[in-house]
């Protein structure tokens, strides 16, 4: 397949005289996606009320498009299902390996995510005999050892790019006894992911960034066929029960992932991830990637020339890193300001780090161009240095 994206740009709602550098953080609205919730609220819900579970298949939607999730990570048909938000699925992926694994230690690195390391301690508090260890990145592979229970990972570091080899390491821990969960928040959508070949046991990923789903939408959970009807559930909501409407006293997991829903699905965010998966079904993973790479580094190689002051924090290695490009600089608050200011959206992480997602299904060469010029520009005036450019927004 050869993917035309200068079609897939059409197909979002993109405000005119912004160029979008944040969909790693939230996707824009495709525009099919705003017809199909419109759809949804009125034919649906409005017509249909309580009929809508049955007749509009709302109690099938999260293994539904689940199975099209699938697709983009590389997990067997049946094995992935929507719910929830993604740091409830971290935990419930965690909580799940450590009552299928007795041994002590969670094991993560520094760079990964603070929620997920937040949901991770929080766990060890309530259980009590299990610890969350971190270490560096680097040093990730070598401290998988007999007392790890699971790996808990995220592949791209959400602040510098960096990505993780993700067969290196699940080997590594099935090697060691360990099980290992893989985070995709910063993969899926933004490159080909395969988690059936590199070995997860778990994965879970959100919907709203690379994929589109908009702001709340649900996140995705993996279970490997292998531990598809053994893998308990640990949050035994109704919805997960083998017969939710028999309403028996006691919890009965049910087949395979449908286990793993908790509560009733979010519909109207389901309606708009619909819509906006369809985007994907005339998109080859490969010339995705192949763009991002073309995308990403034209970028590096710009700012690069004409910005000096600005320190690279992202592998330039195309292997090691995901879809994003950041840069360090002691203001880098404010020059994001200043550059959000002049239509170039990206977003600052802390410490220092000025972060650009690229995200091929609408970003252009000429974009990257135009965003590479105005960065320039605000460097060397130093027209970032303003008051109004410093104070910190509760969002960055
Ligand atoms: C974006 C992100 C989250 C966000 O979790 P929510 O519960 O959806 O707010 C969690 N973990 C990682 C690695 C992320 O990148």
């Amino acid at each position: 397949m050869t993917t035309d994206f200068t079609k897939t740009r059409a197909m979002f709602d993109l405000p005119p005289g912004v160029i979008y550098l944040d969909g790693n953080s939230l996707g824009p609205l495709p525009r099919a996606a705003a017809l199909r919730v419109a759809q949804t609220v009125t034919a649906e819900w409005g017509q249909m009320l309580i009929g809508g579970w049955n007749k509009a298949g709302w109690m099938d939607q999260p293994s539904r498009v689940g199975d099209r999730i699938a697709r983009l990570i590389g997990a067997e048909p049946g094995h992935v299902v929507m719910g929830d938000t993604l740091s409830i699925k971290v935990y419930q992926a965690l909580a799940s390996s450590l009552q299928m694994n007795p041994r002590r230690v969670i094991l993560s690195d520094t760079g990964n995510f603070p929620s997920d390391l937040y949901m991770a301690q929080g766990l060890c508090q309530t259980l009590g005999d299990r610890d969350l260890v971190t270490v560096a990145p680097e040093a990730l592979l070598e401290a998988i050892d007999e007392t790890v229970a699971v790996v808990l990972v995220t592949e791209v570091d959400y602040r510098t790019g960096r990505r993780h080899d993700m067969a290196a390491l699940s080997a590594r821990a099935h090697d060691k006894g360990a099980l290992i969960i893989w985070d995709l928040a910063h993969s899926a959508g933004a490159f080909r992911v395969d988690v059936a070949k590199g070995g997860a046991d778990f994965a879970v990923g959100c919907s709203y960034k690379y994929l589109n789903s908009g702001p709340g939408g649900p996140a995705f959970i993996y279970v490997a066929p292998r531990h598809a009807e053994t893998a308990p559930p640990a949050l035994s909501g109704w919805l997960g029960h083998e017969a939710p409407f028999a309403f028996d006293r006691d919890y009965r997991p049910g087949r395979g992932i449908e286990r793993m829903r908790v509560g009733t699905p979010p519909v109207l965010q389901l309606a708009a991830l619909e819509a906006a998966l369809d985007i994907w079904d005339a998109v080859d993973l490969d010339d995705l990637r192949a763009r991002s790479l073309d995308l990403t580094d034209r970028f590096i190689a710009g700012v690069e020339a004409a910005c000096p002051m600005l320190t690279l924090v992202t592998p330039r290695d195309p292997q090691a890193r995901g879809s994003q490009v950041s840069f360090a600089h002691p203001e880098g608050y404010a020059i994001m300001q200043a550059l959000i200011a002049a239509g170039v959206v990206g977003d600052f992480r802390a410490p220092d780090i000025l972060r650009f997602g690229f995200t091929p299904l609408y970003t252009t060469f000429d974009e990257v161009d135009a965003a590479v010029a105005i960065l320039a520009r605000i460097m060397t005036t130093g027209a970032w240095d303003q008051p109004q450019f410093k104070t910190r927004a509760k969002v960055t």
